[in-house]
């Protein structure tokens, strides 16, 4: 890279942290793509020229809103929405929502950044924008959940629309706050506009596989990266974090290839069972009856919980973060590596901390990020809004097909531009430069707005 670009790059991240003080999520998620984006600077000097990359780490538009509502005690609660448009070159902000307690602007911004490069990568006329709320749903009952639901709502409705900004999903966010989001985007604007919102159920406008998208998508991610390398998935071992929507249905995949999945978690601890996870149990506990992962080993004796602890200690062949960011650190990374891990494909966004990233790359195992990994989510939302415009619905097969696809496009995609660009394997170099590419064309296109 020359000192030029070099010093390019310092300065759009130093005003990055100034403009945005106090959002080390942010932070982080921009210094991970500006890094690798010297070599395309170098061969496109328009993008210095009409500040693409400046503009690129600036939202479009980012709203935030209180959300009253009231308690099964009748006591009246306070939480705060967000909902940041990031970019919109590419087609309507497309991006999930988050229910957590954790949740801040930066994380939003994080999500919503990292959010536009994987829309891009994904090839779906979709743009980057992520929302949620600091609102915990744990410990809630389904009374509590919808009040909160409509609450946001009915700020909500008047930023988004099928062709302006299309949410969906993400952590704390599943079909049942899907369900009540849209009723009330139904019930406020007198339209059944199914294309406004995504991951519905299919018995309501929702699309096959969206459900099982994300976890099976970072597993067919997984598989590619492991084929250029010659490596038969079959008969490995794995470790999944989380036990939420995206690890289940990574799990499901990885055992329907043959492979041993031996530990899964939660935000209180990890089970490890020798003879491999038993899915129905995991399903029973966490998406029938909401409880804690702890619960299994009551069910399976072999197995053992750990309150706390960290599920990278435990060796394996393939990794696959699941639950959140910043959740593998660089020490984690280590014991992976030396527990012998040859491949890690993120279904979580950002996991892996930069200190683990390097510890990946420099051992030289196969490290799939999350803007490539994770895809297929995002990507399965763009086909649920395909089949909302022309009234169709379409089998789990052909859905899956399409998926699998999309996948394996990424992933080709990923690892030649890497080749090309002199960085061979580097598939966070590879994404972020398609990526960029693609947003690039298009606001280079439309002036500079
Ligand atoms: P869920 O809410 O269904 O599950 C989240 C899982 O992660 C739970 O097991 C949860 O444990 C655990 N978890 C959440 N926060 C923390 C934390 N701070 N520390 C430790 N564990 C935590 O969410 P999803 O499965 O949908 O999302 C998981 C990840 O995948 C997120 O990073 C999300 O952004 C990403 N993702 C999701 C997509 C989707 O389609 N759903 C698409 C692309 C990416 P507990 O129940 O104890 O909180």
């Amino acid at each position: 890279m020359n000192g030029t670009i070099k010093a390019r790059i310092e300065s759009i991240f130093d005003q990055v942290i100034k403009r945005n003080p106090g959002e080390p999520e942010f932070h982080q998620a921009v210094r991970e793509v500006i890094e690798t984006l010297g070599p395309v600077l170098e061969k496109h000097p328009e993008y210095a020229e009409y500040k693409i990359i400046e503009r690129i780490c600036e939202p479009e538009r980012q709203i935030i809103f209180r959300v009253p509502w009231q308690d099964d005690k009748g006591e009246v609660q306070i939480n705060r929405g967000f909902r940041v448009g990031f970019n919109s070159a590419l087609g309507p902000y497309k991006g999930g929502l988050r229910f957590h307690p954790s949740v801040t602007l930066g994380t939003i911004k994080f999500l919503g950044f990292e959010q536009t490069f994987k829309n891009a990568l994904s090839g779906m006329p979709i743009g980057g924008a992520k929302g949620g709320s600091d609102f915990d749903p744990k410990n809630k009952s389904e009374g509590e959940v919808m009040r909160f639901c409509q609450s946001f709502m009915t700020e909500l409705y008047r930023h988004i629309g099928e062709l302006t900004d299309v949410p969906a999903g993400d952590i704390g966010v599943g079909t049942r706050e899907i369900g009540f989001l849209f009723g009330q985007y139904k019930r406020i604007t007198n339209r059944y506009e199914s294309g406004v919102i995504t991951g519905k159920s299919p018995a309501w406008g929702g699309a096959l596989v969206r459900k099982e998208a994300t976890g099976y998508g970072a597993v067919y991610f997984a598989r590619e990266m492991l084929k250029v390398r010659g490596i038969d998935m079959e008969g490995k071992t794995a470790v999944v974090s989380g036990s939420g929507n995206v690890a289940i249905y990574a799990i499901e995949k990885l055992q329907e290839y043959g492979v041993k999945v031996v530990a899964c978690s939660d935000s209180a601890g990890f089970i490890y069972d020798p003879n491999g996870l038993n899915l129905d149990t995991i399903k029973q506990i966490k998406e029938v009856e909401r409880g804690r992962i702890s619960a299994y080993q009551a069910i399976h004796r072999d197995s053992t919980y750990t309150a706390g602890g960290n599920i990278w200690n435990v060796p394996c062949d393939i990794a696959l973060p699941c639950a959140t960011q910043n959740e593998l650190d660089e020490e984690s990374a280590r014991t992976l590596v030396a527990n012998g891990c040859i491949a890690v494909s993120e279904g979580a966004n950002m996991p892996t901390t930069p200190g683990g990233i390097k510890v990946f790359q420099d051992a030289g195992i196969s490290y799939g990020p999350g803007k490539a990994a994770n895809a297929g989510g995002v990507a399965t939302s763009a086909l649920e809004m395909q089949q909302n415009a022309s009234r169709d619905a379409w089998t789990f097969e052909y859905t899956d097909q399409k998926l699998q696809t999309i996948m394996r496009d990424i992933h080709r995609d990923c690892y030649e531009t890497a080749k090309e660009y002199g960085m061979a394997n580097n598939y966070v170099a590879g994404a972020n430069i398609v990526g960029l590419k693609r947003v690039a064309v298009a606001m280079l296109a439309f002036g500079i707005i």
